[in-house]
This record gives structure tokens, sequence and C-alpha cells, in this order.
């Protein structure tokens, strides 16, 4: 381990802790000083299947020879590519690609406002999104995301955003229909803590909006392909979304964001509305479109299942004995432990003993395996982290 820079050049916006991982290789990671860690948070849930695979690793390595980048003024057969495969495996009709999960939500929080206006709604400016959301940084996510702290310095907020109640029943009769043009919400609040929505209050939401034709815009860029288990997490509840936006585990690493939307709304975007040099170029539209030829494989979903299961048994099981454990949350491999002392001690126990796993908040340890991490790796984490749980209720810490 290395320490932290006191004379860094950067920025002091994020807090790093005092490690420096020069290689990666499947579930595991590698410091500078050679220590290997087997890494739990993929990237915040980015590098599904594990660091530097190899069949993205083969298909990237051929394009960097061939062609990096060219604006979207011109065809692009890789995004079209993945474009097409995107929307074989979901309900959308169309896509579109920029760089990072906010802007997918920008994407879909303007798509919302112009069909509204395409429909001569032109009351309809407001979109609802839900307490203890996290959609993004960026001026209209960050007041998207209903959460006072990211807030912190920042206002006057962009106005536009409605905060309601979320998993609350009253939240529906709150909905201003003349004013709403979409709702925008995560099926698990992956930031805000790991809390999944619950599936009848999502299906009467749901119905609301589609009755009153209010887009029903779901942010899946944590949990969408695969991270819950499912190829797309929506596919857990009895709806079909006007639209989702992805990001993290789309490009394996590479930066990639994509709206998808049926074509209702999608047909609002006509040439000129929105637009991004970067995105969707040919470099990123072939990591997209390798991984998730990977992940969308029924096999690899249905193994991915099975160890889901197998974590999160493992972890009940130590919750059953431990009276610092308050809950085992979430879906498929985003998984969210509560705790009743501070989330940051079992993150720095659990690293002490080479294994790294994040937090959602100060009392909820934050575990995110890469998808294609072996069953033999599950039962050294669940036997790693029996031992710390132990450990730490012992000298109540
Ligand atoms: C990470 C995240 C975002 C923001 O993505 P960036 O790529 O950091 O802009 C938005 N929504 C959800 C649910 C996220 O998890």
């Amino acid at each position: 381990m290395s320490n932290t820079m006191t004379t860094s050049a950067l920025m002091k916006n994020y807090q790093r802790l005092p490690l420096t991982i020069v290689k990666g290789k499947g579930s595991y990671v590698w410091d500078d000083q050679g220590v290997k860690y087997l890494d739990y948070t993929s990237g915040i849930a980015t590098c599904s299947l594990g660091h530097v695979p190899d069949y993205v690793q083969g298909k990237l390595s051929e394009q960097l020879e061939n062609l990096w980048h060219v604006s979207n003024l011109y065809q692009i057969p890789q995004q079209e590519a993945l474009a097409e495969k995107l929307v074989s495996l979901s309900c959308f009709d169309q896509a579109f690609f920029c760089n990072s999960g906010a802007e997918a939500n920008e994407a879909a929080i303007k798509l919302a406002k112009k069909y509204a206006k395409d429909q001569q709604k032109l009351e309809r400016t407001e979109i609802v999104t839900f307490s203890n959301s996290f959609h993004g940084r960026t001026g209209y996510t960050m007041a998207a995301t209903a959460q006072p702290k990211i807030h912190k310095g920042f206002t006057p907020l962009t106005p536009g955003f409605t905060y309601l109640p979320f998993n609350q029943p009253e939240a529906l009769e709150q909905i201003d229909t003349d004013k709403t043009a979409g709702v925008l919400l995560e099926l698990v609040q992956g930031e805000g803590g790991v809390h999944p929505a619950d599936a009848e209050w999502i299906k009467a939401l749901y119905d609301y909006c589609k009755q009153a034709d209010i887009l029903f815009m779901v942010d899946e860029i944590q949990t969408g392909v695969g991270r819950t288990g499912t190829l797309f997490a929506y596919e857990q509840y009895d709806i079909e979304p006007d639209a989702i936006t992805l990001a993290k585990g789309l490009g394996s690493g590479f930066p990639i964001g994509a709206l998808l939307a049926k074509s209702k709304a999608a047909d609002s975007f006509s040439p000129g509305t929105h637009g991004s040099t970067f995105g969707g170029n040919p470099l990123a539209a072939t990591a997209g479109l390798a991984t998730l030829e990977k992940i969308a494989d029924p096999a690899f979903l249905q193994d991915l299942q099975e160890k889901c299961t197998l974590l999160v048994e493992g972890l009940m099981k130590i919750a059953e004995t431990n009276s610092l454990i308050t809950g085992v949350r979430g879906k498929g491999f985003l998984i969210g432990l509560e705790v009743e002392n501070k989330a940051g001690v079992w993150v720095e126990k659990l690293r002490e003993k080479q294994v790294l796993v994040l937090t959602a908040g100060e009392h909820v340890v934050r575990i995110l395996p890469p998808l294609t991490t072996e069953k033999e790796e599950l039962f050294t984490f669940i036997g790693v982290i029996t031992a710390i749980a132990a450990d730490i209720e012992e000298k109540g810490e």
C-alpha cells in the first residue's frame, strides 16, 4: 500500500483509499506492492465479466487496429449491432448511446419533456423521482437525485423535479398528472442503500402512469446487464417500461451509456434534438456488444442465479447469529448487508484480508461480485466475512 499523496494535482472531490491498483484479471486485482485482492466491488458494478475479460479484450484489440472513432455524422455498424442486440433482448425499439450513466439519464429526462411537448401537453414539464434515489451528478441528474447531501452547496437546483416517497402507496395520489411528463426510478436503489422496490407498488405506479400517459422510465444504470440475476431488473417486475437507462455494466469498464425506449417515446428524438460526440463510437460499441454477447447467454444467466442464491444464503446464515447484522437485502449480485455499526469498519477489515467491497450509505456494506465469479471464490468470500463478522461482534467495533 502506498500513501495518499498530499501534493496531488487532482481536485479533492473523491475520498480515495491508500490503495493503488495496477493490474486486474477475472475476480482479482493486484496493488503496486504485488498484493492480490478478491475484488467484490467490480469497479462499482462495472466490470461485470471480471477484469480484462478475454473475449472483450479480443474484440477490442481487433477494433483498436482498425478504427477508434468516427462521429455520429456517419453510419457506425458496431453501434447499429449493439442497438439491434439490446432491442432484440428487451421490450424496447430504439437505442441512443452516450458515455456515462448521468448522460443516459439526462437523455431520458429530455426525452420525457420532448414527448410531452409533442403530445401538445405543454404543462407537462416535471419529472417525478423518489426519496433516496441516485441518478447522477450533472445539472439535471443531481436535481433528479432526491438526497439532500448530494445537493449541498449547489442550490438553486435545476427546476422541474418532484420527489415522492419511495415504496409508499401514497406516492401515487401525489402525482400531478397535469404537470408530470415522466417518472424516473431505480428498481433496486443502489447508492441509496440497496433498497429493492416493492413489486406491488411498482405495478400500481406503472399502471397509473400508463393510464395517464406519463412516461415510466427505469434507471437501470446499476441494475442492468445481468447485475440483478436477469438481463434487466424490470424483467422481475410485471411491467414494460417506456424507457430504461444503462451504463455501468454495459462496457466491461469501457465508458458507455445508453437510453433504450419504445418507439412511442423514442420517436420524439428527431434529428438535432439530442446528441453526443463520443457516444457509441466504434470502440465503445464494440466493448458493449462483446460484453452483452456473454451476459445475455441464457446458460450464463442460469449459472449466475445459482451463484446469487449461494451468496445470499451464506450471508443470511451469518446474519442469523450475528447481532450486528440487521438485514440482507438486494437482488442478484447487488447485495447490501445492513449493519448496526459503521459499514466502513467492515470494508476496512475485509480489505486487510485482501477482499474489496464498498458501502452504500453509513450502515450498508455493498457487495458487487463480478457476475463471472467462481463458486470457490464465493465460498472464500463467505468464509472471510464470517470470520470478520465474529471478530467485529466480539470486539464491539
Ligand atoms: C452510477 C449511477 C448513476 C450515474 O452514473 P455515472 O456514470 O457516474 O454518471 C446513475 N444512476 C444510478 C442508478 C447509478 O448507480
